[in-house]
């Protein structure tokens, strides 16, 4: 019999829709579960009928592979991933490769590409994004490791990736953990855009007073647009749409208001708190979920602590889009990229990932939950400018900021005014505020470093190093 040429290890939601994408783009495979009973459950049911396998222990698995082996890992990041990786490489021979495509954390994958390397087996660390739809029809791939190990799965990757007008979702991002660097950047652009979505949710129905039927009606209008074009837009409005079968009402009323999170969201955070990276937007759309979490609290703290009318604000008309609200979700949405973005760049000088910009935004086109309209504009924002500073600074997003700034500052002014918290929007405004800001106060802040501690400072009018008594 003939050996498989792929074989997948976990057959989780995004296992069993990524060996069924192989399958289908003529990759004959091989499955592996730790629990059999899930591999003949997929085998009798979804995987009847094609070309596809099971194995019930990690030898057999390796045995029916052609060689050099592909291996794609995925099952729970973390310790999981070291104990399949020493479970099988008794079994692995020279140039056989292994790719982890869970939510790793990138510190890890830079570990595990050097651990394999050194036993001549490659390791590819490989973000994927596109939930269950993505994995099954095409998702975005973000392979990092070596540029030989990456070179022997591109025929594969290239096939199975969603594919947009100038090329499929994926490309060789870089050496070690970059491809799980560009993977953790992407999950916090989405905590951002995400959170943004909320908050506009929030205002139109705590503010305007509005159904999910009408606030569907604006995300669809939305989704019409150049800049608010996007799969998390469209989505969005079909949560709104969703009655609960019981009663008929919106059925998001009826979910819980605490949010999960797994460990992207707040290794972003964390990345760009080293790397010294302003991620405020992201960082308040993680916090957010923090705050989501403290229900117990939130409820008692409610009948504590004084509240007040909230008064209808002016936030548009359905007629022009809802325009000033429009304008915020528009610009925070820009921040999110943006940060992002810029976190990337300054992850790529300090980690030597020289991460090509413009290609990540390209196969962030397709594929992904980030996914929108927007990217085109990044891709070709970074594509005239490599060195770009800051997506805030580029031609287009600065006129968007221009724009639609005093729009952001109304529904940030309207929603403080109610006592409706706004994270997202409101850091967006500080950021963008800061941000073109030639003279923030932080030179007082020095002055106090400098009292206390002899810290020093820097002049404006002369150059040195200078310290001052300001006590005496
Ligand atoms: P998951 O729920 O994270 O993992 C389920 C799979 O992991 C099962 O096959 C399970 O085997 C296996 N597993 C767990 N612990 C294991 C261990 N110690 N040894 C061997 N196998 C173990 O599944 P998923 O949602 O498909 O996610 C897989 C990876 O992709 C994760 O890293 C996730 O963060 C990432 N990811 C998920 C999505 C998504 O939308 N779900 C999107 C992008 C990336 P058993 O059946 O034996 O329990």
């Amino acid at each position: 019999m003939s050996k498989a040429h792929f074989g997948l290890i976990g057959l989780g939601v995004m296992g069993e829709n990524l060996v069924l994408n192989a399958e289908r783009n003529g990759f004959s495979s091989v499955v592996y579960n730790r629990t059999f009973s899930k591999t003949e459950e997929f085998l009798n049911g979804r995987g009847a009928g094609k070309q596809i396998e099971g194995a019930k222990d990690l030898r057999e698995f390796v045995e029916k592979l052609e060689r050099p082996r592909r291996i794609l890992v995925m099952i729970k990041a973390g310790s999981a991933i070291d104990s399949v990786i020493e479970t099988i490489s008794p079994y692995l021979e020279s140039g056989d490769l292994l790719i982890d495509g869970g939510n790793s954390e990138f510190r890890d994958t830079e570990r595990r590409v050097l651990e394999l390397e050194k036993k001549s087996f490659g390791f590819i660390g490989m973000g994927i994004s596109g939930g269950a739809k993505g994995a099954m029809e095409g998702p975005s791939m973000m392979p990092g490791g070596t540029k030989n190990s990456y070179d022997a799965i591109e025929s594969l990757v290239c096939k199975m990736s969603a594919q947009v007008e100038d090329g499929p979702c994926v490309t060789y991002i870089g050496p070690g953990g970059s491809g799980h660097f560009v993977k953790t950047v992407h999950n916090g652009i989405e905590y951002g855009i995400e959170q943004i979505l909320a908050e506009a949710y929030d205002l139109m129905k705590r503010a305007g007073g509005m159904k999910g039927e009408q606030m569907a009606d604006v995300m669809a209008r939305w989704n019409e647009t150049e800049e608010l074009s996007s799969y998390l837009v469209e989505i969005t409005e079909a949560c709104l749409r969703v009655k609960d079968p019981v009663d008929g009402e919106d059925l998001v009323e009826k979910i819980m208001d605490k949010a999960g999170q797994k460990g992207t969201g707040l290794w972003t955070v964390v990345s760009a708190l080293e790397l010294g990276a302003p991620v405020p937007t992201i960082y308040a759309a993680l916090n957010a979920r923090v705050m989501s979490s403290i229900k117990d609290q939130r409820l008692s703290a409610q009948s504590l602590i004084k509240s007040w009318d909230l008064k209808p604000f002016e936030m548009g008309t359905f007629e022009d889009g809802m325009a000033p609200l429009m304008d915020a979700v528009v610009l925070a949405s820009i921040a999110s990229y943006a940060q992002g973005m810029e976190l990337l760049r300054i992850g790529s000088m300090q980690y030597g990932y020289n991460l090509q910009m413009p290609s990540i935004a390209q196969i962030w086109k397709g594929g992904c939950i980030i996914r929108s309209q927007l990217l085109g504009r990044i891709q070709h924002a970074f594509h005239n400018n490599p060195q770009l500073p800051n997506l805030l600074v580029a031609p287009w997003f600065a006129d968007q900021v221009s724009l639609r700034l005093p729009g952001l500052t109304r529904i940030v002014a309207g929603g403080v005014e109610r006592g409706i918290p706004l994270p997202c929007f409101s850091s967006t405004l500080d950021y963008i505020n800061s941000y073109r800001t030639g003279r923030l106060p932080q030179n007082l802040v020095q002055a106090m470093r400098d009292c206390f501690g002899s810290h020093t400072y820097q002049r404006v009018d002369k150059e040195g190093i200078f310290h001052t008594e300001w006590l005496d």
